[in-house]
């Protein structure tokens, strides 16, 4: 077979845990290989902060406290799962270190789930405990009593990460009401300290430490990322940057942490490469610009509709974004090469600012291919190279046997110590996933280019994007199955060049045609269920991009939906407007 490998210089693979890569002394003072003085998070709107030394010591206490804690349901045991439900905080490092340091497996749930999706995801990952922003209390109530636990039960497994954070020297603030009762993030810093972090040394440094979302080729999948995993991600990210100055060079901390691209660069790579993290909770395009005027950010990871929204929005001609060096998008496709140019072209003169383009997924812990900031103007579309220590296939079938020609497109395959080790509870998706020589099928439809530059050009798998997030058509598909008027249902991704994104977009069989008939009928019966399905599932689920009255779903001899058929049945419905 034709095996492409990597031309960045080789990184050490380490068998330790990701915790010991990122936060062990190797001298006096030092905190994972740079002074514990520098400062690790901000939050910007609070500007409380921390500094690598007092995040490695609230993490060992935090740790400490989960593990022994009696007003806690269980006190939690090296590799029992905790789950994390919170927007962007200074709290989380703590939390996630801290449950890390004590060899607590962490599954991210998406900080807009309701109480029926975090159920889904709380229950199938068998997680003891719930971590909750305040705001996220009614929620996660109302989650246990969907599992049908009492009140006292519930409360046992919430711990609350407060809005006070005087612990990170904020400011002091009073206490949500929904918060009486429960145990706070304090509660369990207060009471000792690990002595030192549990070991995953050797072989055990193959045991999974997140269980992040992912919605797989086929559907709902929980990537069991391990400790290597993790610390060769943060190797292999470290070769593809420029060389850096430890802690002069913050970084924006905007994508939410529970999604694998940001838990690998704003909560792993940021603390491995001494870049400060100042944190914004929510993406407001003033808010953006305004910190990064205020805080000098030199590093930007983010995701294409935010540059989108930069590349349009007056903010950035009102604020200083001259500091601005690097940008990094990734999670969708940058799309049109416009956004960039008219961004670029809204420097302030002499500025340099380098945007690029990185690739990856869920299971692939995230990064698997990087346009190095050198090559960001001359490859622009590209998702870059193969990152380091990584192998690549482009193939047409699921065997492999049948490769693509040079620069024809194929399914990008790849091999290395980034790929996950398999689904949570899932034998047969991981076997369709990983071939037997450990080659994960990544779903991506890819070409090479004659100078090794890889660019997405398609999907083979079931994935739709709204703005980085997964949206999996077979959950939508399920719910739209469940309501009295739908006989059938199909969804796919529609593009919006406008927004940079893909949306959701329904196709339903009525289950009585007859009273649909009419076009007034069948956008007034499109409308209702639009509505439907927005009172059932997170904001980035909406059918954005509607809901059309079909006759019949089109299907394979297999039952299988031809979605490719749909796709093109939405560019002609486009077309004709
Ligand atoms: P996730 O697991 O949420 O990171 O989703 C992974 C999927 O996002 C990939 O399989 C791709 O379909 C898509 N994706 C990620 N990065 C890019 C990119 N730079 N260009 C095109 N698609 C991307």
């Amino acid at each position: 077979p034709r095996i492409y490998s990597s031309e960045w210089p080789e990184v050490p693979i380490r068998s330790t845990s990701i915790f010991t890569r990122l936060f062990a002394s190797q001298a006096p003072g030092d905190v994972g290989g740079f002074p514990g003085s520098l400062t690790a998070f901000i939050e910007a709107a609070s500007g409380a902060s921390i500094t690598r030394a007092q995040l490695k010591n609230l993490a060992l206490s935090f740790g400490y406290g989960l593990r022994d804690h009696p007003a806690t349901h269980a006190s939690a045991k090296r590799g029992d799962t905790i789950m994390i439900y919170s927007p962007n905080s200074i709290a989380w490092p703590v939390v996630l270190h801290g449950s890390v340091a004590a060899g607590l497996r962490c599954t991210l749930a998406n900080n807009a789930y309701n109480s029926r999706e975090l159920a889904y995801q709380y229950t199938d990952s068998v997680a003891k405990l719930v971590m909750t922003a305040e705001e996220g209390i009614p929620t996660v109530k109302a989650m246990f009593v969907e599992l049908g636990l009492s009140k006292a039960e519930a409360d046992k497994r919430i711990i609350v990460l407060h809005n006070d954070l005087r612990w990170a020297g904020g400011p002091a603030v009073p206490a949500s009401p929904d918060a009486a009762g429960l145990v706070a993030m304090e509660d369990l810093l207060s009471r000792g300290t690990l002595e030192k972090e549990e070991q995953f040394e050797g072989a055990a440094a193959n045991e999974t430490v997140y269980l992040c979302y992912s919605s797989g080729t086929t559907g709902k999948r929980k990537p069991k990322t391990t400790h290597q995993n993790m610390t060769t991600v943060v190797d292999i990210t470290g070769n593809t940057f420029p060389s850096l100055r430890p802690g002069e060079q913050p970084m924006i901390g905007i994508l939410p942490m529970y999604h694998i691209y940001s838990l690998a660069t704003i909560l792993h790579f940021s603390l491995a490469v001494a870049c400060p993290v100042v944190v914004q909770t929510r993406f407001d395009p003033v808010q953006f610009c305004a910190n990064i005027a205020k805080y000098k950010i030199v590093f930007g990871f983010i995701v294409p509709p935010i540059l989108v929204v930069l590349a349009r929005h007056p903010a950035v001609d009102s604020y200083d974004l001259s500091s601005l060096e690097y940008m990094l998008s990734a999670a969708a496709p940058l799309g049109s090469d416009l956004v960039k140019k008219r961004l670029l072209s809204k420097r302030p003169a002499g500025a340099k600012c380098f945007i690029s383009q990185g690739y990856g997924l869920t299971e692939t812990s995230p990064s698997a291919h990087m346009l190095g900031f050198a090559d960001s103007d001359r490859k622009i579309g590209s998702i870059g190279t193969l990152m380091a220590t990584l192998k690549a296939r482009l193939v047409h079938d699921d065997d492999g046997a049948v490769e693509a020609a040079d620069g024809q497109p194929g399914e990008l395959w790849i091999h290395g110590k980034t790929v996950m080790k398999g689904y949570l509870n899932n034998i047969t998706a991981t076997k369709n996933a990983i071939t037997p020589d450990g080659w994960f099928k990544t779903g991506d439809v890819a070409i090479r280019d004659s100078e090794g530059f890889y660019y997405i050009v398609d999907r083979r798998k079931e994935l739709i994007k709204y703005k980085g997030f997964q949206v999996p058509p077979a959950e939508l598909e399920a719910l739209l199955l469940t309501h009295p008027e739908i006989a059938d249902a199909a969804v796919i991704g529609v593009d919006s060049i406008e927004q940079a994104t893909e949306l959701p977009r329904a196709y339903v069989v009525p289950v009585r045609p007859d009273q649909v008939k009419t076009t007034a009928a069948k956008a007034a019966f499109g409308a209702s269920i639009a509505k439907w399905v927005e009172s059932r599932v997170a904001k980035h689920k909406f059918l954005r991009g509607g809901v059309a009255v079909i006759d019949v779903v089109p299907k394979s001899a297999a039952g299988k939906i031809l979605r490719g058929e749909l796709r093109e049945l939405a560019k002609a419905e486009a077309a004709r407007g």
